[in-house]
């Protein structure tokens, strides 16, 4: 029998992370994968989605090229092109992380189906093998909700949209979360009539509500159509073309599409895996862990998708994560929202500043958005106050997923929002926004940086921060 420190099932981001760790630390590890190696992020998820957000954008960008006194002519979409750049991008990127190259670390593989038989042994495609310890990094699968009829029409999920070649003329998403706004907007732009359905009554449900509402407004302006507050009674098959029949507020309706997407959630993938045999506790997120990753029973671990903690390719168990919504622009998130943070604490405080205010966007013609900051906890310096902590950070706008990670570094270092208030940002970078975001919180800032609750932006939120009287 093959023996190992460590038995990672699962070659994802996740269980690649854990299996180049344990080898960098000199320990023997096996990293186990039935099918690709890389996993979802790598071949159906963040990569292909984000390649094909590229091209889209391309597009966009072409198209509004005008305004800027470029003429480029006809602009069209050789969607077929598109793709094959898609599934060239996710090659390139799966090449940096196959099986040579984690044999070149040290890892071993082996490649098939794992099921755990007990703490310390477990079958691969039936052959046993014998670790000291399990790591479960089986990630999840697209959930496909209990709708009437939705089993028996064909339908896209991310498992299987990045093989199309042809455009679908009219395509109907269930689902206004990240995944199905991302893809209503890239499809969009390169041509389709989109609907998206959702049951929530607004896209992007989890972001602070500012945030959302105006996601929703720009991507309508793009000509997507959204159903929101509704409930899909049934979905059919016409000539092979998908019907979904909602009803919305007790009216019945219809819609027709080409194509049918179904961004509705996720699923834990821990069938079959031995789990209950072997006593591991999971709930319908997925396996239960501690904030070490350990599972309810000793020497067996999970930690990616499958905790159904954070789906996201760069989360392990972090008081501070950040994640990003690649709609263009991009929605980024931090900590607490608005609404949660209120709930929570009596002292919140909140600054806002809408891009209109930052001249590197009005330069780059893209002053949709707004950045949104969240503190508590001012210091008491002498008799006056100091600047707060950050507890959330929330920005639309064009860059939001990179200047989100100035907020996350003051909030992971528990700074006073005053530190990122006094440092010279350079003119004129998008990153000012952040420095002028938080100098609202502050009567001086506000003096040098402009009164920005004064700002009558149709898509911002006016501020509604108290003062603090220090920048510290
Ligand atoms: C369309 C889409 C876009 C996304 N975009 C982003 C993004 O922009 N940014 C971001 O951070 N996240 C994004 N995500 C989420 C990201 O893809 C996941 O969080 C990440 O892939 C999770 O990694 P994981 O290792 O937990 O699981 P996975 O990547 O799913 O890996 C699990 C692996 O385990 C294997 N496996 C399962 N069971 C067994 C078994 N019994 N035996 C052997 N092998 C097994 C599977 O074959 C798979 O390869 C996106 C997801 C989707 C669907």
């Amino acid at each position: 029998v093959d023996r190992f420190d460590i038995a990672i099932i699962g070659a994802g981001t996740a269980g690649i992370a854990a299996a180049q760790t344990a080898a960098a630390l000199g320990a023997r590890p096996v990293l186990i994968e039935r099918r690709r190696i890389g996993g979802e992020c790598t071949w159906s998820g963040c990569v292909p989605s984000k390649a094909l957000i590229e091209a889209a954008r391309r597009r966009r960008h072409a198209d509004q090229a005008p305004e800027f006194g470029i003429r480029v002519g006809e602009v069209s979409v050789d969607f077929p092109a598109v793709m094959a750049r898609v599934r060239e991008i996710v090659e390139r990127i799966a090449g940096f992380e196959d099986a040579g190259h984690q044999e070149a670390m040290g890892i071993a593989v082996r490649r098939g189906d794992a099921v755990i038989e007990g703490p310390s042994r477990l079958t691969v495609d039936g052959a046993p093998l014998e670790a000291g310890k399990i790591i479960i990094c089986t990630g999840s699968h697209p959930a496909a909700p209990p709708i009437e009829g939705l089993a028996d029409t064909p339908h896209l999920d991310n498992e299987n949209l990045f093989e199309i070649t042809e455009l679908p003329r009219r395509l109907l998403i269930l689902g206004a979360g990240t995944i199905g706004v991302e893809m209503a907007q890239a499809f969009r732009r390169l041509g389709s009539e989109v609907d998206v359905v959702d049951a929530m009554a607004t896209v992007l449900e989890r972001e602070d509500p500012d945030i959302s509402a105006i996601a929703g407004r720009i991507l309508e302006e793009e000509g997507i159509r959204f159903t929101l507050g509704a409930s899909v009674e049934s979905v059919s098959s016409h000539q092979g073309r998908p019907r979904m029949t909602l009803s919305v507020q007790g009216e019945r309706r219809t819609l027709d599409g080409d194509a049918l997407l179904v961004a509705a959630g996720r699923r834990p993938r821990i069938a079959g895996l031995g789990l209950e045999q072997i006593g591991v506790a999971t709930d319908q997120r997925g396996v239960t862990i501690d904030d070490r990753c350990r599972t309810s029973v000793p020497g067996i671990y999970a930690a990616g998708d499958v905790t159904g903690l954070h789906p996201y390719t760069h989360a392990a168990c972090y008081r501070v994560i950040p994640w990003v919504t690649f709609m263009d622009p991009e929605v980024g998130h931090l900590g607490l929202t608005e609404p949660e943070a209120r709930h929570a604490y009596r002292d919140t405080e909140v600054a806002t500043l809408p891009f209109t205010a930052i001249d590197r966007a009005v330069i780059q013609g893209s002053v949709r958005g707004l950045i949104k900051v969240i503190t508590r906890g001012k210091p008491i310096i002498g008799t006056r106050y100091g600047g707060g902590q950050i507890i959330g950070a929330h920005v639309i706008g064009p860059g939001a997923g990179d200047l989100l990670h100035e907020f996350a570094i003051a909030m992971q270092s528990r700074s006073f929002t005053g530190r990122l208030a006094q440092t010279v940002h350079a003119y004129p970078t998008m990153a000012t926004g952040v420095q002028q975001a938080v100098a609202q919180l502050f009567p001086l800032g506000r003096a040098v940086a402009g009164d920005l609750r004064l700002s009558l932006d149709p898509y911002s939120a006016g501020s509604s921060s108290k003062d603090s009287e220090l920048m510290q």
